[in-house]
C-alpha cells in the first residue's frame, strides 16, 4: 500500500533512488486522484488536467460509464488471454470499431496494449500482405519506443540516443511545417529522390503517417499531401497507414482525424482514448490485407485486455451519447478565440503559429512575436509556472517549443474557463 502521507518531495526521494532516470516524468507532483478534468497531487494541491495522460483521456479521468462498465467486467473475469479462451467483448469492440471505420471495404480489427505494440504490429501486417520490407515514415513522428518504432520515430533526442543500431529499411521524409520551411512539394520531392536513390517503390510496404503529428508539434498533414501520398500508395502497391494513436477517438472533431481529408487509409493504428485510461491498443484495417497473417503469427499476452475492452466499448458510447466530436469542436473554438487574444498581447510571452483540428490545439512559443525563433528555455519556464498556477500544461515539437491543449472533452465550461485563465497567467511576462 501507498504511504497515505506521502508527500511530492518524498515521494520524489524515493523515486530517485529507487527508478532509473530513463523515464522521464515532466513534473514533480504525485498524483492521489482524479475526476474528470481535475486531478489532486498527495498533498492535495488541485490542477486542471489539460494534459489527459497525454491525450488518452478525451472522456475525461474515471467517466462514471467507463468506470461502470470495467466494474461489471471485472465481476465476471479479468483476464483469461484472448489466445486461450476468447470473449465477447473483444469481438463486439471490434464489430464496433469496423463498423466506424474511414473507408468503405470491409474491415476487420485486431486489438494489443499499447500505442506501439499497435504501429508495430500494422507494420508487421503490412509487411505479411504486401511481401516488402520498406517502412516510411515523416521527420518529427512519434511512433513509439520499441526498437521498430523508435526507428520510425523522427527525433533522436532524446528517443534513439544510446540505443545501437536502428531496424533497417525505415526512411524519414521532411514532414511538411510552413515555421520550418518545409512544403508539401518539398516532402513528395523527398519522396521521388528516396524512391530513386535508396529504395525502389516496389520493395516499400507501407508509408506511415500521423493525421496530425502529435509529439512532433501538433501538426495537421496537409490535405494535399495525404491526397497525393494515397495516389502514390495506390500507384506502387503500398499501404497507406494512419496513426492515429494520438489523434484519434474525437479529439480532431471526427472518430478519426484522418476523416478531415476524405482520404481512405488501408490501416489505423489506435490506442490512448481508445478505453479512457486502461491499457488497450489495436489497428483497424481492410479485411482483405488483415487477413494476410497466418494464425498465430498475431496477438500478446494481454492483448486486448477484458477489462479495456469494457471501458472502449463505453468509450465508444460516451462519445455518441455525448456528442463529443461537436463539443472538440466547440472546446477547440474557445481556446483558439482565447489564444488568438493573448497572440496580440505584449504583456505575455509571444506566440504564434495558433493550429489543430477540433481540440487538439498547438501553438508556438518564439523568441519574438515578428519572425522569432522557437523558443525552447520559455517553453519550459511557462509548462512550470502553470504548473505552480495549478495547472497540467505539456509541450511538445522538435524544437520543444509548442504547447499542446489535450483537456479531456468531457470538461464543463467553468473548468475549462479556469484552465485557459490560469494558462494566461502561466504565459505573462
Ligand atoms: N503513435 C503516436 C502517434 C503516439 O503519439 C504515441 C505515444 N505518444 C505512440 C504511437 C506510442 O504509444 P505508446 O506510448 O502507448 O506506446
Amino acid at each position: 500500500m501507498p504511504t497515505p502521507t506521502a508527500s511530492n518531495a518524498d515521494l520524489l526521494r524515493r523515486r530517485s533512488a529507487a527508478v532509473p532516470r530513463g523515464v522521464a516524468t515532466a513534473f514533480p507532483i504525485y498524483a492521489d486522484r482524479a475526476e474528470n478534468a481535475e486531478l489532486w497531487d498527495v498533498e492535495g494541491n488541485r490542477f486542471v488536467d489539460f494534459a489527459g495522460g497525454i491525450a488518452v483521456l478525451n472522456t475525461g479521468h474515471r467517466h462514471p460509464k467507463v468506470m461502470a462498465a470495467v466494474a461489471a467486467q471485472a465481476e465476471r473475469f479479468t483476464h483469461t488471454a484472448f489466445q486461450v479462451a476468447a470473449y465477447d467483448s473483444y469481438i463486439e469492440l471490434a464489430e464496433a470499431l469496423n463498423a466506424r471505420a474511414p473507408f468503405k471495404a470491409p474491415a476487420k480489427s485486431i486489438l494489443f496494449t499499447t500505442g506501439a505494440e499497435a504501429v508495430e504490429n500494422a507494420v508487421k501486417i503490412a509487411r505479411c500482405a504486401t511481401g516488402r520490407n520498406g517502412v516510411i515514415t515523416f521527420s518529427g513522428a512519434f511512433h513509439g519506443r520499441t526498437l521498430m518504432t523508435m526507428a520510425m520515430t523522427g527525433k533522436v533526442l532524446p528517443y534513439k540516443r544510446g540505443f545501437g543500431s536502428m531496424p533497417a529499411e525505415v526512411y524519414h521524409l521532411p514532414f511538411p511545417v510552413p515555421q520550418n520551411g518545409v512544403t508539401v512539394a518539398d516532402s513528395l520531392k523527398a519522396l521521388d529522390f528516396l524512391f530513386a536513390a535508396d529504395i525502389g517503390p516496389d520493395r516499400v510496404a507501407a508509408i506511415v503517417i500521423e493525421p496530425v503529428q502529435g509529439e512532433g508539434g501538433f501538426h495537421p498533414a496537409p490535405v494535399e499531401l495525404l491526397k497525393a501520398l494515397r495516389e502514390i500508395c495506390d500507384r506502387h502497391g503500398i499501404l497507406l497507414i494512419a496513426d492515429e494513436v494520438q489523434s484519434g477517438f474525437a479529439r480532431t472533431g471526427r472518430l478519426f482525424a484522418i476523416e478531415h481529408s476524405g482520404v481512405e487509409p488501408d490501416l489505423i493504428t489506435m490506442a490512448k482514448s481508445l478505453a479512457g485510461g486502461f491499457p488497450l491498443s489495436g489497428v483497424l484495417g481492410k479485411a482483405e490485407i488483415m487477413d494476410r497473417v497466418e494464425p498465430g503469427g498475431l496477438g500478446g499476452t494481454y492483448a486486448g485486455s477484458p477489462l479495456a475492452c469494457a471501458a472502449a466499448l463505453a468509450v465508444l458510447s460516451v462519445i455518441e451519447e455525448e456528442g463529443l466530436c461537436a463539443r472538440a469542436d466547440a472546446i477547440g473554438e474557445t481556446i483558439k478565440a482565447r489564444l488568438e487574444t493573448f497572440a496580440t498581447r505584449n504583456d505575455l510571452v509571444p506566440i504564434t503559429a495558433i493550429r489543430g483540428l477540433g481540440a487538439m490545439i498547438g501553438f508556438d512559443i518564439v523568441t519574438d512575436r515578428t519572425g522569432g525563433a522557437p523558443d525552447k528555455e520559455t517553453t519550459a519556464r511557462v509548462t512550470a509556472k502553470a504548473l505552480a498556477e495549478g495547472l497540467i500544461l505539456l509541450s511538445c515539437g522538435t524544437h520543444g517549443n509548442v504547447i499542446r491543449i489535450l483537456v479531456p472533452l468531457t470538461v464543463g465550461d467553468a473548468v475549462l474557463a479556469e484552465g485557459l485563465a490560469k494558462l494566461e497567467r502561466a504565459l505573462t511576462l
